[in-house]
């Protein structure tokens, strides 16, 4: 894969946009100033608060000396005012440590309060002209698109990679760091943009595989949905069939889950209270249970996990003999059909009877 780096150069010459009040600095302290107010920030409605801010606090050190409210009240309507306040406790730190001089170093930079990786490479490169990469948003952007990355660029495998490529395509010892690192911004922002990219004016058409591979509108892909866990759930269905071969079904509540339908009954206490429940219900003993295989059945919002028990009692079972809320109903196999049971149970029926 061609590196794009000759291209872009070549690009912000011609199409660069020159004239923004910060590309047209060497002070490290309006680069930086720059670098945080157009993060999340479109360049628009920064240029007026740039002018604002430069003009009360020209200098590190004027910024230094602020009171605190002064420099939220300039930086009011920007937004993420957390940016402000960094901005403010950083340039305090640097008055301390280094005089009121930003530190010409990768790691002083990267310790300060707002300042990342790619903020410390954008004044890194444009104040002194160092070989760092950025990753900001438009690289991140511009970098997918250019490779057909069909990931999310925010997961750290993806991250890591496109670090490694932004690295990769830094211009050799000699070339302009300065306007490369402004070419990668300006061609993010003017023409590899969020939406509608401009493909067709693009220098790098015939090399940016997303463009080749129809995908330029669709990179990078969005942050994926994290996956809800399903609730799950476990429930007990008794199975019981009594002497002349009758089950016994159990019509359900007229709301909720299977509503109204006719089902196995269901479960939840101990085999010595279930023998209580059914000489006390039905007139009739336990003679026995098998748990049958569980069965998982998916509704919208759980998994409910059936576990069946096969109960055989002696003696014909009477209907219903205690007071219930429910209604019951012994009945043949064969006459299943004329109730409405769901699927579940009714292949459940099948299998457990089943010569
Ligand atoms: S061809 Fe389109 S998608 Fe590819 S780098 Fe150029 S503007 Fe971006």
């Amino acid at each position: 894969m061609l590196a794009p780096t000759d291209t872009l150069l070549l690009w912000y010459r011609d199409h660069g946009r020159h004239d923004l009040p910060w590309n047209r600095t060497d002070s490290p302290y309006r680069i930086w100033l720059a670098e945080i107010m157009l993060q999340q920030t479109q360049v628009a409605t920064v240029l007026d608060y740039y002018d604002r801010f430069t003009a009360q606090f020209p200098q590190l050190v004027t910024l230094a000396k602020a009171d605190e409210g002064a420099v939220l009240a300039l930086w009011s309507g920007l937004g993420y005012y957390r940016r402000a306040r960094n901005l403010h406790h950083s340039a305090q730190i640097v008055q301390q440590r280094y005089g009121g001089e930003l530190p010409h170093r990768y790691s002083a930079l990267v310790a300060l309060p707002g300042i990342g990786r790619s903020t410390a490479g954008a004044i890194l490169a444009q104040a002194w002209g160092e070989r760092y990469p950025i990753l900001d948003g438009n690289v991140k952007r511009f970098l997918c698109r250019y490779h057909a990355i069909r990931h999310w660029p925010g997961e750290s495998k993806i991250e890591r990679q496109l670090w490694q490529l932004a690295e990769e395509y830094l211009p050799l010892a000699g070339q302009p760091m300065r306007h490369y690192t402004r070419a990668l911004m300006d061609f993010g922002a003017t023409l590899c943009r969020r939406t509608q990219p401009r493909c067709c004016d693009c220098p790098l058409q015939s090399q940016c595989q997303g463009y080749r591979q129809g995908l330029s509108a669709e990179l990078p892909l969005p942050k994926p949905k994290p996956r809800k866990v399903r609730e799950q759930r476990r429930q007990q269905l008794l199975l019981i069939i009594d002497a002349r071969g009758r089950i016994l079904l159990q019509q359900r509540p007229p709301t909720g889950v299977w509503a109204s339908l006719w089902s196995l009954p269901q479960w939840s206490g101990s085999l010595e209270q279930l023998s209580h429940y059914l000489v006390d219900s039905f007139g009739v003993a336990c003679d026995g249970a098998q748990p049958l295989p569980i069965v998982k059945h998916q509704l919208t919002h759980f998994d409910w996990w059936l576990e069946p028990l096969r109960l055989r009692v002696k003696g014909e079972a009477q209907p219903k003999l205690a007071d219930s809320p429910f209604d019951y109903r012994w009945v043949h196999f064969d006459e299943i059909g004329r109730f409405g049971v769901p699927a579940p149970v009714k292949r459940l029926l099948q299998e457990a009877t089943a010569p």
